[in-house]
């Protein structure tokens, strides 16, 4: 697992909150010492650590405790959105046509990652393809290129060519056609200043819309100086953090990132293609503070914070859009069947569907979830974007079915419909009105 070690010493310290008698400034200075020590020793910037703990301090003792949630859960969620806090949040990634520049040290992981993230985006359904320009590192076009092919990527490189700029220029001439064209620049064994002009040229010649430097997690703080050089020098749009899941280290960098206000786009957790995450700052701390339920319990708080209140004008007469679609099955498969619920609001909203339409199993719902990851989006906003070739990419990157898409699209429709027909119903507190019919 990516830091393990981190992530165990975190949990005791949780439990041993959960398991200790009462909430009182002993129990939480408690958990928060053990909370530092885990930190300091995963490497995280002390000032950052301190910081945190200050923070977690003081709201643990003086906000009050959500209703619906008890004490220890309270200091949970604050531990959980401090750590959030420290991380940042991630780079976004879109699904777009691109091209992306790698830059970083020798040994970083820059080659391997290369790779991984054409396999990312192929398996969402893209066409990536590789441009080799690392022509100081003796192996590198052969490595690329077999990494490639094992995934049927497109690849261009010149063997024993040093002009790094003429074969960026030749590359992109020749895979202009894909959709995301990803360069491999070359690396030194420390920041040198002709690894920054190089970059400067290539970045001027190859224009990315991003560049990502690749960071070894092993260095731990000096990744600051490797940030601030490189995003100097020619700007980065992020940073990739590789082997996460060989080292006990791995917090100096993700903190060096946090203090050089750069982000996380992905991290590297193994050698093989499909060992590359996407950085998602909540999910890596819940997988770290190994809760899974973590989120749920945060539901729970802000639930009763805002006691929740299901717009159904604006969702009626705004916009539908997938996305809405599929907060609006989550929400009512956790609260009930929703034929019955339809069928208690004004309107019979109801009536005109059928019963199997109501049949939102949890099945169905993570099958649409996976298929719309592989959305883009503007689709998910507008899902009259996708046509059949967007359903063939879509199905593609999902590992769906054609039909599969389709049959979510034709649900999107019906509910789009259902909405309007149910128009005027107003605000009412879904919750409420369902506690009243005993569900
Ligand atoms: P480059 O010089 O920056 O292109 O570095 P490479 O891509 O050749 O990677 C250097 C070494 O790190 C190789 O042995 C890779 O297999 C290894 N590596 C890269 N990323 C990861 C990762 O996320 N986890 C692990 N365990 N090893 C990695």
């Amino acid at each position: 697992m990516v830091m393990d070690k981190l992530g165990s010493s975190l949990q005791d310290a949780l439990k041993k909150l959960v398991n200790s008698g009462r909430i009182d400034e002993k129990s939480v200075n408690d958990v928060v010492k053990d909370i530092q020590r885990a930190l300091l020793q995963a490497d995280v910037n002390v000032q950052l650590v301190m910081n945190m703990s200050k923070q977690i301090k003081e709201r643990a003792l003086k906000e009050e405790v959500p209703s619906g949630m008890n004490p220890r859960e309270h200091v949970i969620r604050i531990v959980y959105q401090e750590l959030i806090n420290i991380i940042g949040e991630g780079t976004e990634i879109n699904l777009e046509p691109q091209t992306i520049m790698m830059i970083g040290l020798q040994g970083s992981g820059k080659t391997t990652t290369t790779s991984k993230l054409a396999r990312y985006f192929q398996k969402k359904g893209l066409k990536p393809a590789v441009i080799c320009a690392d022509t100081f590192r003796p192996g590198a076009y052969h490595q690329l290129k077999s990494l490639c092919d094992k995934n049927s990527i497109p690849f261009y490189g010149e063997e024993g060519n040093e002009d790094s700029l003429g074969i960026v220029e030749r590359g992109m001439d020749k895979l202009g056609k894909y959709d995301v064209l990803i360069i491999d620049t070359a690396g030194r064994h420390s920041l040198e200043q002709d690894l920054i002009e190089e970059m400067e040229q290539i970045n001027s010649i190859a224009k990315p819309d991003k560049k990502l430097l690749v960071l070894d997690a092993a260095i731990g703080q000096q990744a600051s100086e490797q940030a601030r050089a490189f995003n100097e020098s020619i700007g980065i749009s992020g940073v990739v953090i590789t082997k996460l899941d060989g080292t006990a280290k791995g917090g100096g960098a993700l903190s060096a990132v946090s203090e050089t206000n750069s982000s996380i786009a992905f991290i590297g957790v193994g050698e093989t293609s499909g060992d590359l995450e996407k950085f998602e700052p909540d999910r890596f701390i819940s997988r770290l503070l190994g809760m899974g339920d973590i989120r749920s319990l945060i539901e729970k708080a802000e639930e009763s914070l805002s006691e929740e209140e299901l717009d159904v004008e604006s969702m009626m007469q705004g916009r539908f859009t997938l996305k809405d679609m599929y907060k609006q099955l989550e929400a009512v498969n956790k609260m009930g069947p929703l034929k019955q619920v339809m069928q208690m609001m004004p309107g019979g909203m109801g009536q005109n569907i059928s019963e199997e339409q109501f049949q939102v199993t949890s099945e169905k719902l993570s099958r649409y979830r996976i298929i719309m990851d592989s959305m883009t989006v503007d689709e998910m906003d507008d899902p009259k974007l996708i046509g059949s070739s967007r359903i063939k990419r879509i199905s593609r990157g999902s590992g769906s079915k054609p039909d599969d898409v389709r049959e979510l699209l034709k649900y999107h429709k019906t509910m789009q419909n259902a909405m309007k027909n149910f128009r005027g119903a107003g605000k009412f507190n879904m919750k409420k009105m369902m506690k009243k019919f005993g569900m």
